[in-house]
């Protein structure tokens, strides 16, 4: 059985991204209040709002939808997060190319890329508390999972195990880039925003409970 990532799963999994920043934009707000400016929640929602309806327009193939959210967010979003995100999605859809049902060994290039990419512009590394420290140990544990030998679903899930505890382990890091750095020692003792905004991105694959077989029908 072929383990491949449907244009609709893909599709699904964005949209519920989408929702899920949506649903916790307070939360978002509420942790760039305390160590940035208070809009990272209003940011995301407005950059993927607006990149959900770019997806009702038709697009062919997984990584052609991926490229139209990153430069959705490039437009929408103002500050650190929309070009990072934008990046993310841009290098993503580059990676994944234009088949209808990539392999999942494609998803995890795809994901590497995006990584990569967020690195190249922000120049963060591990444990300067910003989206990376969620970003860079999830798409290490989907690889990992992956090469153990799991299906998409289980190295799914384990990216967003990763992802939650590198967002968790933010909270005692001192802020070394982005505005969270200007408050220096008063940065400890916070979640990064813009990690949490990464664990919802993960949390979305596995909350479409749908499954990223090729359905009946669809090509694969
Ligand atoms: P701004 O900081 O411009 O107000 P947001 O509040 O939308 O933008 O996003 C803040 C988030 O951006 C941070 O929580 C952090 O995760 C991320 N971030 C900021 N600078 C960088 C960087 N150089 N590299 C990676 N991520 C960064
Ligand atoms: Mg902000």
């Amino acid at each position: 059985m072929t383990n491949c990532v449907t244009m609709t799963a893909l599709d699904a999994w964005l949209r519920a991204f989408a929702r899920l920043v949506a649903e916790n934009e307070d939360e978002l707000t509420r942790l760039d209040a305390a160590i940035g400016d208070a809009d990272h929640g209003a940011n995301m929602n407005r950059g993927l709002t607006a990149a959900a309806a770019a997806l009702d327009e038709p697009a062919a193939g997984g990584g052609p939808r991926l490229t139209k959210v990153g430069m959705t967010l490039i437009s929408t979003v103002g500050g650190a997060s929309g070009p990072l995100f934008g990046t993310f999605f841009l290098r993503m859809g580059t990676a994944l190319g234009d088949q209808d049902a990539p392999a999942v060994e494609t998803l995890a290039t795809a994901l590497r890329a995006g990584l990569a990419g967020v690195v190249q512009r922000g120049k963060a590394e591990a444990g300067d508390k910003t989206m990376y420290d969620a970003l860079a140990p999830a798409v290490e544990a989907f690889e990992a999972a992956l090469a153990a030998g799991e299906p998409l679903a289980g190295a799914l899930a384990a990216a967003s195990k990763a992802a939650d505890d590198g967002c968790a382990a933010t909270i005692p890091l001192l802020a070394r880039k982005g505005r969270a750095s200007y408050l220096g020692e008063r940065s400890v003792g916070h979640q990064d925003p813009g990690a949490t905004t990464v664990c919802l991105f993960f949390r979305a694959a596995l909350d479409t409970g749908i499954d990223f077989e090729p359905a009946a029908g669809e090509a694969g």
